[in-house]
């Protein structure tokens, strides 16, 4: 029999060879060869130490010996009926000696270690029957060595772990950085996840922008049942680890965010199977982990971002640049559109712009695409636009409910010095067809092409308004100059008609200059009836009319002449008549723009030398009137 100083003496020197051994074992190890060891002192048939593993919520045996684990197996009373008992027996701290039952056919006796710290585990010592039981002073002097024993190899074992969660940590993130795709680094954190804890169910929750790989545990943070959804948005708003006991399916989440230096990037969700209570340490290298994820994905993000950028700005530079060259309205449309569809992939591309003179109060510009000239297309135009007078912000939806054929639609105001000029819609028929990315950069398109079009189409304007008579909208007499000109270089011949409203003055001053104004517009409306495509109507003065007939002879313009004549005095209200002049070229060497106009002018006062309301023909030509 060993005495009790022996058993100590023994149980010391053993135990201190072990702590020096210490780096040589991993926990599991050292606990299997501390119950062999104690199996040779003590003399036992099996030596066993339990510890409690909360991830499971049971008892695990730490032995090597598979004689004794086939032993404890068998102890079905033991190990499965009992150990709820157990949990019970040894929560009051004190050692349980068995007597041979009629069950067990020996003696055993239950030492439970550190009860202060919960049910953190227990050794089980067997002996046959025959032997006699440790004293309880044998018992007690075994659970204080062995826990000072433990004591040491937990704190050890514990540094241990933090030096290699460390290094863990630090290869990860080296590893993580090296690469540049977000696939991979979220694969990377999966497996991970699952080496560090294996037991455990894993999801990422991700923003609805990142287009998932199947094989990946990646959930969208919105679609998320209603409960997760709370605190896995909490989560990812606020950037802190959240907590959740659900206890309906009696088990933990723990949501920890994915962030950055600038950001958050998605939530990490890590399910275990038990309801579990995670310790600080826990917590703690689960936010660092993903902490970790968070810069590896925001470096990345911040990769694409800039390589998105430098594809965009390129993009935009190519635009404007195209666009400072003066080109036309049309060229204009015809590249933003181009790079809308490049860039976009969009269906259809529709540029609406604001016209108070236009029926609707805008026009679809030609360049849209074809869904812009149906009905439909410009009720939607129109609706976008009346939005858009209330609200300015840039519309974005990948699931509209107009009731269209296209799901996805961008409309994006032309905003010049502060006021919308329009919009450009982007659509496809896709739903979540284009990512926000492509959003910003057609804002970013659109702003920048909105100066070169609203210039366009102003200055179109202003040529327009340059070349129109403001009162009767025939042509200025400038134009007729240079169309005049520009005629006599290309044609081989022309005929030009001066009109001069006769008595005009009376009309003046019988009715007023108002209506002697609108009786120059009767007289505008009624040459404008009786022109061909390519006549050119003017206003040459303040009553006085032209027309230059490209590649017309002077009896076509006689005729002409003749036909208006008759109508102004029939449809004009109050009544008037109009003297006609006709001139005519047949040859650019020997005539000019200024002596065409002479002979038709002279012609014209010919016509009210000899009584007005007539038509008269120039003279030269008169003379070669046979030609
Ligand atoms: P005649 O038959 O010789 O052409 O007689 P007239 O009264 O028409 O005389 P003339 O052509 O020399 O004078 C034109 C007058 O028409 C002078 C001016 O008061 C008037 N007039 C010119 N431009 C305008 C205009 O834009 N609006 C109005 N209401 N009157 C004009
Ligand atoms: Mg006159
Ligand atoms: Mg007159």
């Amino acid at each position: 029999m060993i005495t009790q100083h022996n058993l100590k003496e023994r149980i010391r020197s053993t135990y201190f060879e072990l702590i020096s051994d210490i780096a040589h074992f991993s926990y599991d190890e050292l606990l299997s060869v501390v119950t062999n060891h104690l199996t040779a002192i003590l003399n036992t048939t099996h030596s066993v130490i339990y510890i409690y593993n909360k991830w499971n919520k049971k008892y695990e045996i730490k032995t090597s010996s598979k004689e004794t684990g086939m032993f404890m197996k068998s102890l079905v009373d033991f190990n499965d009926i009992n150990q709820q008992l157990l949990e019970s027996d040894i929560s009051d701290g004190k050692s349980i000696l068995r007597e041979k039952s009629e069950l067990l056919n020996f003696n055993s006796v239950i030492i439970p270690l550190f009860p202060k710290f919960g049910s953190s585990g227990f050794m089980f010592l067997s002996y046959p029957k025959d032997v006699e039981h440790l004293s309880s002073n044998s018992v007690e002097l075994v659970k204080r060595e062995t826990e000072q024993l433990l004591k040491l190899v937990n704190y050890y074992k514990l540094s241990e772990k933090s030096v290699s969660k460390s290094k863990f940590l630090f290869d990860m993130s080296t590893r993580l950085y090296s690469m540049n795709i977000k696939g991979d680094i979220l694969k990377d954190i999966v497996q991970c996840l699952y080496k560090l804890y294996p037991t455990f169910t894993y999801y990422l929750l991700l923003s609805q922008d990142y287009e998932a790989e199947s094989s990946l545990p990646i959930k969208t943070i919105e679609y998320s049942d209603a409960a997760t959804k709370r605190v896995s948005t909490q989560a990812f708003l606020t950037g802190e680890v959240q907590l959740e006991d659900r206890v309906k399916d009696k088990n933990t989440s723990i949501y920890a965010p994915l962030r950055g230096k600038q950001g958050v990037y998605g939530v990490l969700q890590i399910i275990t199977p038990h309801a579990v209570d995670f310790t600080e340490d826990e917590i703690d290298f689960i936010t660092q982990f993903a902490n970790t994820a968070g810069a590896a994905i925001e470096n990345v993000t911040l990769y694409q971002h800039s390589k998105h950028l430098v594809s965009d700005l390129k993009l935009i530079n190519e635009a404007t640049h195209k666009l400072n060259s003066n080109l036309k309205l049309t060229e204009i449309i015809s590249i933003v559109r181009m790079q809308i569809i490049e860039a976009c992939r969009a269906t259809q591309v529709g540029f609406i712009y604001i016209n108070d003179k236009s029926d609707n109060g805008f026009d679809i510009l030609s360049g849209s695409t074809s869904y812009f000239a149906t009905k439909q297309g410009q009720i939607f135009a129109e609706d976008i636009l009346s939005q858009m007078q209330v609200n300015t912000d840039p519309m974005f939806s990948g699931n509209s409910k107009k009731n269209l054929p296209y799901c996805s639609i961008m409309a994006i105001p032309m905003i010049h010095s502060g006021n919308v000029h329009g919009a450009v819609l982007i659509m496809h028929e896709e739903k979540y067809f284009f990512s926000f990315e492509s959003y910003k950069l057609m804002q970013s398109l659109v702003q920048h092409s909105t100066l070169a079009l609203t210039n366009s189409i102003l200055k179109d304007k202003l040529e327009e308004s340059v070349i129109t008579d403001y009162l009767t909208k025939l042509y200025s007499r400038n134009h007729l100059d240079e169309t005049l000109k520009a005629h006599m270089q290309l044609d081989e011949k022309g005929t030009l008609i001066l009109f001069d409203i006769d008595d005009f003055k009376k009309i003046n001053d019988t009715y007023g200059h108002y209506i002697g104004d609108e009786v120059i517009v009767q007289v505008a409306k009624i040459i404008r009836t009786q022109l061909g495509q390519e006549d050119i109507p003017a206003r040459w003065g303040g009553e006085e009319l032209a027309i230059y007939l490209p590649n017309a002879s002077i009896d076509d313009g006689v005729a002409l002449a003749g036909q208006i004549r008759t109508q102004v005095e029939s449809f004009t209200e109050p009544k008037i008549t109009l003297s006609c002049g006709v001139s005519s070229w047949i040859d650019k060497e020997l005539d000019s723009v200024s002596d065409v106009f002479i002979r038709a002018d002279k012609a014209l006062y010919e016509a009210k030398e000899i009584g007005k309301n007539c038509v008269v023909k120039e003279k030269e030509l008169k003379k070669h009137s046979n030609l």
